[in-house]
């Protein structure tokens, strides 16, 4: 279906946007997406590295991977997709924007209505006491420099504030994920599988409450079958395609 037939069958005056993000979006901006191909660093894969068993074992080893990931993170800029899903927000029809990227470029576009359920990298935080801090600068992400420590509790070493492999998502985060699908009149699936749960579920809940649900992806993916409609492509030219014409026909 084209473009133009998929904005005609939004036939909303005022949509209530929301968007679901994932790695996909952020790839434009030049983030390694961590799986498969790109997925090495040294000789460990991103799952035997993000996890509480590997920083219990060797925490050095963890925050030397991180602070790699901060440097090339530091390079990285916003694209045109997080550009269009500011636009959404700044024309009062976006509700929010659920994003499993951690990368935080979506807040450097000046996103406000965001929920990171996967976390923050550029932030450090205390699994005592809960203090967290930014260490999104050069100095921090420094190869060779000491582990960061609590500046509260006595030998807590911060670590990056996101949610690892075995991990469960924070309650509070999901449960906003989920009720700003249940209000939506329009999910947008932009960049991301939708494998991993229970982000997958999203699209399914927003389905029961009649959303029309579109996906914004490379090529077919598992839930392209439950989108009312699936847009393929690069989604930093695909989804501010759609935005432009779908703020346009409202104005
Ligand atoms: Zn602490």
């Amino acid at each position: 279906m084209s473009l133009e037939s998929i904005i005609e069958n939004i036939t909303d005056t005022k949509p209530r946007i929301v968007s679901v993000i994932g790695a996909g979006l952020s790839k434009a901006s030049g983030m390694p997406t961590f799986r498969g191909e790109d997925g090495l660093w040294k000789k460990y894969r991103a799952e035997e590295l993000a996890t509480p068993y590997a920083f219990s074992r060797d925490q050095k080893l963890v925050w030397e991977w991180y602070r790699f990931r901060m440097r090339m993170l530091l390079r990285a800029k916003p694209n045109p997709a997080h550009n269009a899903l500011k636009k959404l927000e700044e024309k009062n029809i976006a509700i929010g924007l659920i994003t499993q990227n951690v990368d935080g470029l979506h807040e450097i576009e000046g996103i406000k209505n965001f929920v990171e359920i996967h976390g923050r990298i550029r932030y450090a935080r205390c699994m005592n006491c809960n203090y967290s801090e930014r260490w999104d600068n050069e100095e921090s992400a420094q190869e060779e420099i000491p582990l960061p420590y609590c500046p509260r509790c006595i030998d807590s070493v911060l670590r990056p504030d996101v949610v690892w492999f075995g991990e469960s998502l924070d309650s509070q985060r999901w449960e906003k994920a989920i009720n700003w699908t249940n209000q939506a009149s329009v999910l947008l699936v932009i960049g991301t599988s939708g494998v991993v749960q229970p982000v997958a579920s999203l699209p399914l809940y927003a389905k029961q409450n009649k959303a029309i649900v579109v996906e914004f992806n490379v090529e077919e993916t598992p839930i392209s079958s439950f989108c009312d409609y699936s847009i393929y492509g690069p989604c930093e030219k695909t989804l501010p395609n759609f935005t432009s014409k779908l703020i346009k026909k409202l104005e």
